[in-house]
């Protein structure tokens, strides 16, 4: 009898079983359908001994104090801030669009109050800013929009900006200064030893068990386990019963070149130009050296693992039925970007599991009468029109009496 299984072994999953182990002395059985840990964030040594990220380029990044403290209990770091260049045409210039990407491109000779005014002669007046197309093209122009923005995200979600919200081209910010970054975060490192050694060290506890290359239903009816934490997609969890969520996924090329370094900063994107949106390059990330380096181009598909939930209202909409049939189920958390259908970076996620287990403490009692808690969880699941439980609160109130 385990006290909890967590389904999924990324960053929401893993958090949540060290904690609970660590803090609540609790059994826990962790199962991920992949044969690694670390869910998207996963890296490993290929063949040419290269430290590489299975899922493309995942840099953490955080203004979070507690979150990169917090962390920093399972690993040493190495710091790294992202630097990206745009391919305009074969000439390589700053993303976000910054002072430089303005001058190199157009030839001049701007500062950066001649760069603000510029950007504001060219910028379209837009009464309600809504969509991806709207941020953009209300900031810098249609010009640079067309250039920097509608080809790769149109490559990348399969979508015309303007069919996207707002948030999605909104997390690229753009510049009147030099700063040359991609993130402006106060913490900004790589793990050092890399990310699987990092959920190595999260899941070194001898409460967790984990358990890889198991599915949720391999092991919803047969183990023995009294509450759930479920961090895969929620609209599988529930049988697609509305209907799929939609999501973009990638395919991913690695190559590794008999060269030492292959272009000048850790990712370049092609916004105007091949079926891949970008090629990234891990040695700047993780600081190897040695003859041979390894890159990876990121193909958006349809088909495959789901990436990438797709910020458009009528998503968030079907999102929000499955959440309401997620409230009503007893003694079960829905935790991270595909339970949550949020496109969140690692460090969100992180918060969230931490915020998760700070729930946890305040509303679940220890385990200690386990019949009690098995009778009450409900196995879940199905799309019934079940009456909401008072969940968690009727466990505590009956433990007490
Ligand atoms: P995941 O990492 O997806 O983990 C969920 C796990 O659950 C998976 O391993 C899956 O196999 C398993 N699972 C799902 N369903 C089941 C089931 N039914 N049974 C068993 N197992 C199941 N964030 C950043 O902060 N910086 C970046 O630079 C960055 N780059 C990214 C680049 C790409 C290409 C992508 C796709 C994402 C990137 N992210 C980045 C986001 C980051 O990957 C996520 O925020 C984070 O990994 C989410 O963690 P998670 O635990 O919620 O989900
Ligand atoms: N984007 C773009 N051109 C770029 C970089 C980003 O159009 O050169 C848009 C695109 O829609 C992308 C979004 O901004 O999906 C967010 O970019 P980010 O680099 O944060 O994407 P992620 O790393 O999450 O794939």
């Amino acid at each position: 009898m385990y006290d909890w299984l967590i389904v999924g072994a990324g960053f929401a999953g893993s958090v949540l079983a060290e904690r609970i182990a660590s803090q609540r002395n609790e059994t826990v059985l962790i199962i991920d359908r992949r044969d690694h840990i670390g869910g998207n964030a996963s890296d490993m040594y290929n063949e040419a001994g290269v430290l590489i990220h299975r899922y493309g380029p995942h840099i953490f990044h955080t203004n979070s104090e507690v979150i990169f403290q917090y962390l920093s209990n399972f690993t040493q770091w190495r710091f790294y801030e992202h630097k990206v260049l745009a391919d305009i045409g074969g000439v390589q210039v700053p993303i976000p669009i910054n002072l430089d990407t303005i001058n190199t491109l157009y030839g001049l000779q701007l500062d950066s109050e001649e760069l603000e005014a510029w950007f504001k002669m060219r910028a379209e007046p837009v009464e309600d800013v809504k969509t991806s197309e709207d941020v953009i093209v209300s900031k810098v122009g249609r010009e640079l929009y067309e250039m920097f923005y509608r080809g790769y995200t149109r490559k990348q979600w399969g979508l015309d900006p303007s069919e996207l919200d707002k948030s999605v081209t909104a997390r690229v910010p753009t510049r009147t200064n030099r700063d040359d970054r991609y993130f402006t975060d106060a913490y900004q490192f790589m793990p050092r030893e890399g990310y699987t050694r990092l959920f190595e060290n999260l899941l070194g506890h001898p409460n967790i068990e984990v358990r890889l290359n198991t599915g949720y239903k391999d092991v919803s009816n047969k183990s023995n386990y009294l509450r759930l934490i479920y961090t895969g997609q929620i609209d599988e969890y529930f049988d697609f019963c509305f209907g799929r969520l939609p999501y973009r996924s990638l395919k991913f090329r690695h190559v590794t070149l008999p060269q030492e370094k292959f272009q000048a900063v850790g990712t370049v994107n092609y916004p105007m130009s091949h079926d891949y949106t970008r090629i990234s390059e891990y040695k700047h990330m993780t600081g190897q050296k040695g003859p041979r380096t390894s890159i990876t181009y990121e193909f958006p598909t349809d088909q495959g693992d789901p990436y990438y939930p797709i910020p458009r209202p009528e998503n968030h909409d079907l999102y929000k039925r499955y959440d309401a049939l997620a409230k009503r189920e007893d003694g079960t958390w829905f935790v991270g970007r595909l339970a949550n259908y949020q496109y969140y970076n690692m460090d969100q996620v992180v918060g969230q599991a931490l915020a998760t287990f700070r729930q946890i403490m305040f509303s679940v009692p220890l385990t200690g009468n386990r019949d009690i808690l098995a009778n009450e969880r409900l196995l879940g699941g199905a799309c019934l029109d079940r009456p909401a439980s008072t969940g968690n609160h009727r466990s505590l109130h009956r433990l007490k009496t």
